[in-house]
C-alpha cells in the first residue's frame, strides 16, 4: 500500500470519558479523570502524537501566570486578569484557577518538571505583568512533554494517536454522546461513544497568514487549526467573546516569541527605533498591542527587543533558555540572519489574528467547572473561555475538567445518537476524496487566510468586514464543491481548512456584533471607536441556532474580587509618558 493511501473503513469503540487533544490540557484532563475512577475507560485522542504534540511539544520557557504564596495571592491575580481583560471576566473561574494552580505546580514538580528556585529552594518568581509578580522560569522546560507522557503510561490511559476528531455526536435530548474522527494516515473513520467528552484542541492558530508567507510558520502549534472551535459550534455549544482576537508581538519573519518574559527580568525591554521604551509593561494584552501598533505607524518603528546593553554573561544566560527550550530553531534563525544579541536588537512585528483564550479571551464558553453549555461536554486550555490562562491554566483547568467529567460519566449512561448523523458526517469528511479533479486544500487555505489578513486584521472596519464576509462565502462555495483530497494526508488538510473557514466566519460575525471598541487592538472598530460600558460591558456568546450563526449578550457575573474605580483602566495606561 502506498503512503497515506485512502482506505475505506468505519469502526466504533466506546469509553467513559473521551479527551480530544493530547497537548497540554488534554493529558492532564485524561490523567485526572482516570485517577478519579481507575476502573473507568479514558481515551486520549490526538491528531498528531501525544509524545510531541501541541504548544508545548518542544518544551516551555516558564509559567507565565503562577500564583505562588509569598509572591501573590489569588485575589491579586484575579484582579490583574480582570483589569487586563477590560473587566469582561467571570471571575469565579479565574479565582478557582488562582486558588488551585499552586497545587498543580507542586504536582508537575513531582513529575520531574523543574522550575527555577533560589538558593533557599523557594520558587524564584519574576515580575512581567503590569501589577503583580507571576512568571516562574523553567530553565529545563524541555522536559515537560516527556514527564507528562510518563504519567499517562503509568496510569494506563488509552492513547489514540493520528486520529483527527471532526464532529461531536449528541442525543436527541441534547446530551453529548461521543465524537467522530478520521485516521490521518488511512482516512478510516472511527466513532467513539462516550458518556462525557473534554475538548482540549488548543487555539485557532492558523486563522490569519503570517507575514513571512509560510502557512505553517505560525506562532501557535500549526496543528491547532481551530477544529475544537468549529466542532463546539456545530454541536450547538456557545462560544464567548470571539471578537477578542489573539494578536502577538513576535520576532519578525520567525513568528516566535521575542521573548520579553524571559529576557525582561534580566533587564531587556521593548524599544522603538530610537532605542527608547514606549510601553510601561511587556505583558501581552490588547492595550499593549495597540501601543505597539501605534509605535509602528508613528515613524518610530520598527519595534525591537533590546538586550545589547546587558552584560555578555547575562546575554549568554538568556540565550541558554531562548535558544534551547521552547523553540530550539530560534538560535539557528538568528544565526542565519547574522543577529548577535550582544550587538543587535531583535526586530519584532505584529502577528496575524487567531483565537486563543490562553493569551486573550476568545474560547468555547465554560463555567468554573469547565462545563460548556452542552451537557456532558467540557473544554479546557486555549480553546476554553477562561482568559489569559496560558500553560498552567491549561494544566489546572484540564485537571478541573477531568475530575468533573468523570463524575458526570459515573452518573450517566451512554446517550444514544442517530446513526444518520454518522452517515452524514462520513459523507462530508470523504467528499473531497470522491472528486476526480479540483482545487487542492492548500490553495483553498491560502486564499481563506489571505482574505482573513486583508479584511479582518484590526483596525476593524465595518465595510471591510462586510466585503470579507462575501469573499469568504464565495471561497466556501469553491471549497464545498471543488476541493479535492488525493490521499489521507491531503484529507487531513481539507478538513482543517473547513475548520479555518468556520473560525473566519465566526470572527466576522462576533466582530460585527460588538458595536464598540474594547481590548485595545484586539477589538478596535473604527466605526465605533469608543469603549461603551453602558451597552457593551458584557460577554458576547455566539452559537448555532436552527442552523444559523447567532450572537447574544451575556451579563458579566458579579465579581468575587472587587475592582476599585481607579484600578479599572490601569491597563489602558500602557504608554510611557514623558515626565517634567
Ligand atoms: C510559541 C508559544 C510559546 C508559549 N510560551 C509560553 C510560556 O513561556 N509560558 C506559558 O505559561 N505559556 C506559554 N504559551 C502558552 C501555552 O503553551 C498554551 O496556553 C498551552 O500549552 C495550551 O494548551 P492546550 O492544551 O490548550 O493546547 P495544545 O497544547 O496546543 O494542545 C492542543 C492539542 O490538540 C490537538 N488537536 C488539535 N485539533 C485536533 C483534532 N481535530 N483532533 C485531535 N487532536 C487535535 C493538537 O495536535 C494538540 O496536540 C506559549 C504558547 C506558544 C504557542
Amino acid at each position: 500500500m502506498s503512503l497515506d493511501q485512502i482506505v475505506d473503513g468505519l469502526s466504533e469503540v466506546s469509553c467513559d470519558v473521551l479527551v480530544i487533544g493530547g497537548g497540554t490540557a488534554g493529558p492532564m484532563a485524561a490523567l485526572k479523570a482516570k485517577l478519579k475512577n481507575p476502573k473507568a475507560n479514558v481515551v486520549l485522542l490526538e491528531k498528531a502524537n501525544v509524545k510531541r504534540s501541541g504548544a508545548i511539544s518542544m518544551g516551555m520557557d516558564g509559567l507565565n501566570n503562577a500564583v505562588i504564596p509569598g509572591y501573590a495571592t489569588p485575589e491579586q491575580y484575579t484582579k490583574e486578569i480582570t483589569i487586563a481583560n477590560d473587566g469582561i471576566v467571570d471571575q469565579k473561574a479565574v479565582y478557582k484557577y488562582a486558588q488551585n494552580c499552586y497545587k498543580i505546580i507542586e504536582e508537575l514538580d513531582s513529575f520531574g518538571i523543574r522550575f527555577l528556585k533560589n538558593e533557599n529552594g523557594d520558587y524564584a518568581v519574576k515580575k512581567v505583568h503590569h501589577i503583580g509578580t507571576y512568571v516562574l522560569p523553567m530553565p529545563n522546560g524541555e522536559t515537560v512533554k516527556k514527564a507528562l507522557y510518563r504519567q499517562l503510561r503509568r496510569a494506563r490511559i488509552l492513547i489514540s494517536n493520528r486520529y483527527m476528531a471532526t464532529r461531536l455526536l449528541k442525543s436527541s435530548d441534547g446530551r453529548i454522546a461521543g465524537a467522530i474522527s478520521v485516521n490521518t494516515r488511512t482516512a478510516e473513520i472511527l466513532v467513539i461513544k462516550a458518556k462525557a467528552v473534554i475538548l482540549c484542541m488548543g487555539a485557532a492558530g492558523r486563522l490569519g497568514l503570517p507575514t513571512s508567507g509560510y502557512m505553517f510558520g505560525t506562532y501557535e502549534n500549526a496543528a491547532n487549526s481551530g477544529d475544537g472551535y468549529a466542532m463546539a459550534y456545530h454541536a450547538g455549544a456557545a462560544l464567548a467573546n470571539l471578537e477578542c482576537y489573539q494578536i502577538n508581538p513576535l520576532i519578525k519573519d520567525y513568528n516566535g516569541p521575542a521573548c520579553a518574559y524571559v529576557a525582561g527580568p534580566f533587564g531587556a525591554f521593548t524599544a522603538n527605533n530610537e532605542g527608547s521604551r514606549f510601553i510601561e509593561c511587556d505583558y501581552w494584552s490588547g492595550q499593549m498591542m495597540l501601543e505597539f501598533y501605534n509605535e509602528l505607524l508613528s515613524g518610530k518603528g520598527p519595534v525591537f527587543l533590546q538586550l545589547k546593553h546587558l552584560h555578555p554573561d547575562t546575554i549568554s544566560e538568556i540565550e541558554s533558555t531562548l535558544h534551547k527550550v521552547e523553540r530550539p530553531t530560534r538560535g539557528l534563525f538568528q544565526q542565519g540572519r547574522g543577529v548577535d544579541y550582544r550587538n543587535d536588537s531583535i526586530e519584532m512585528h505584529i502577528s496575524e489574528i487567531g483565537f486563543c483564550s490562553g493569551h486573550s479571551a476568545s474560547g468555547v464558553f465554560v463555567d468554573d467547572n469547565a462545563r460548556t453549555t452542552v451537557p456532558g461536554l467540557y473544554a479546557a486550555g486555549d480553546m476554553a473561555s477562561v482568559p489569559h490562562n496560558y500553560m498552567l491554566g491549561a494544566f489546572t483547568n484540564g485537571s478541573v475538567a477531568g475530575i468533573d467529567a468523570m463524575e458526570f460519566a459515573d452518573n450517566h449512561d451512554f446517550a444514544e445518537f442517530d446513526a444518520a448523523d454518522v452517515a452524514m458526517e462520513r459523507d462530508r469528511v470523504l467528499a473531497p476524496t470522491r472528486r476526480e479533479d479540483g482545487i487542492p486544500p492548500n490553495q483553498v487555505e491560502y486564499k481563506t487566510r489571505r482574505l482573513v489578513n486583508d479584511y479582518l486584521q484590526p483596525p476593524k472596519v465595518t465595510r471591510k468586514y462586510e466585503l470579507g464576509m462575501r469573499r469568504l462565502a464565495e471561497t466556501r462555495e469553491d471549497m464545498q464543491e471543488h476541493m479535492i483530497a488525493r490521499n489521507a494526508h491531503e484529507l487531513l488538510r481539507a478538513l482543517e481548512v473547513q475548520s479555518i473557514m468556520d473560525c473566519a466566519d465566526m470572527a466576522v460575525h462576533a466582530s460585527l456584533y460588538r458595536e464598540e471598541s474594547r481590548w485595545g487592538l484586539y477589538h478596535w472598530r473604527t466605526d465605533f471607536p469608543e469603549k461603551d460600558n453602558e451597552n457593551w460591558f458584557c460577554h458576547t456568546l455566539l452559537s448555532k441556532q436552527n442552523g444559523k450563526m447567532t450572537s447574544e449578550k451575556r451579563a458579566v457575573e458579579p465579581y468575587v474580587v472587587p475592582i476599585a474605580d481607579d484600578e479599572k483602566d490601569l491597563y489602558d495606561k500602557q504608554r510611557i509618558r514623558a515626565s517634567a
